[in-house]
């Protein structure tokens, strides 16, 4: 009994590893991977240090360079279509900036990927299930920078932009009163909205790649069935990285501690629901605390471990790879 009460647990969190391919630049500048995959074990990797050492990473699942965006939402696809059965869902994108976080949920307009996968899915699986099923599908989008709320559906006026607040209801579950919701009938509007809450997000700031890597953006799907309501949370986490000693100061030391603070807070709320401890530590951030009612209990939580293959990366690479085992 206890066996089969740790499988399931274990069952419910999981972790992938992508390694994206090593770039132009990346060649140029005389780098080369440190990564080593074997084909025949889908789920691990090694990497190599620069003393020829080589260290093994287990996952649920490892992608290469060569693996496509249907070849990752092959392996996601059971987990983000359980919603349609009521479960909550929260899918997480971690990893250093120019990993591919948002490669993997954005995507490209050629390649497009988790969200609007996801959405196609869901729209699918909801037509074939209509004639003894019916569903409502919304989604919102919002940004969590230095611990303040955002919604990304909201444009940008000359005013600052409205602050949202976590608010508990009456059945305990977590809301954000005033957060736009919008319901969408099929794929084609979908990719447009995407792309209009991520042209919000960079509004106002000088380099929109630099803003983004600097804060969390998450799209919320929620599906409405006849008996069930339930949280699809699709989160494209600011980057992981050390910032450099010289360049914190100000405005950009708040920012990283807000970043530092928020990300182990999920890390610990991770761990603790997979190491089963009583407390699970929820308030210790904005982004855990919107994200309770869709983490723990029979919720299902999947985590993307992004990493670069470059020599020049290596130290980012091992930090995200034992956050990663942390949280496993
Ligand atoms: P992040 O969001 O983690 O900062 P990006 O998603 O912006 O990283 O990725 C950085 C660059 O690498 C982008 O140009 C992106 O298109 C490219 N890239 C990332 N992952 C892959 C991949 N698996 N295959 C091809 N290109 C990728
Ligand atoms: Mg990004």
């Amino acid at each position: 009994r206890l066996y089969n009460e740790v499988i399931e647990l274990k069952g419910n969190i999981r972790v992938f590893c992508r390694c994206r391919p090593i770039n132009q630049v990346e060649v140029t500048n005389g780098c080369t991977s440190v990564v080593e995959f074997d084909p025949s074990q889908e789920n691990e990797l090694h990497i190599i240090s620069s003393d020829s050492s080589k260290k093994q990473f287990k996952f649920d699942h490892v992608f290469g360079p060569q693996d496509g965006q249907e070849a990752v939402f092959a392996q996601t696809k059971p987990i983000v279509t359980s919603v349609l059965d009521g479960y909550n869902v929260c899918i997480f994108a971690y990893g250093q900036t120019g990993t591919g976080k948002t490669f993997t949920m954005e995507g490209t307009p050629e390649n497009r990927g988790v969200n609007y996968r996801t959405l196609e899915e869901l729209f699918r699986i909801s037509g074939e299930r209509s004639n003894f099923m019916t569903y409502e599908i919304y989604v919102s989008m919002l940004e969590v920078y230095n611990e303040k709320i955002r919604d990304l559906f909201v444009e940008n006026s000359n005013q600052p932009p409205k602050r949202l607040e976590i608010k508990q209801a009456a059945d305990g579950t977590q809301e954000v009163p005033g957060l736009v919701e919008a319901r969408v009938y099929g794929t084609e509007e979908v990719w447009e909205l995407l792309k209009s809450g991520s042209r919000v997000r960079s509004v106002g700031s000088t380099n929109a790649n630099e803003l983004s890597s600097r804060s969390h953006c998450l799209l919320r799907v929620a599906v409405k069935g006849q008996k069930t309501k339930s949280h699809l949370w699709l989160v494209d986490l600011a980057g992981s990285e050390r910032v450099g000693k010289i360049e914190v100061e100000g405005e950009r030391l708040k920012e990283s501690q807000f970043i530092n603070k928020s990300l182990s807070a999920l890390g610990d709320v991770i761990s603790a629901l997979a190491s089963k401890t009583s407390h699970i530590p929820y308030r210790n951030s904005k982004l855990t605390h919107l994200l309770q009612s869709s983490l723990g209990g029979d919720c299902k939580t999947l985590m993307f471990v992004q990493i670069s293959p470059s020599t020049a990366d290596l130290g980012e690479t091992l930090c995200s790879l034992n956050f990663a085992s942390r949280v496993r």
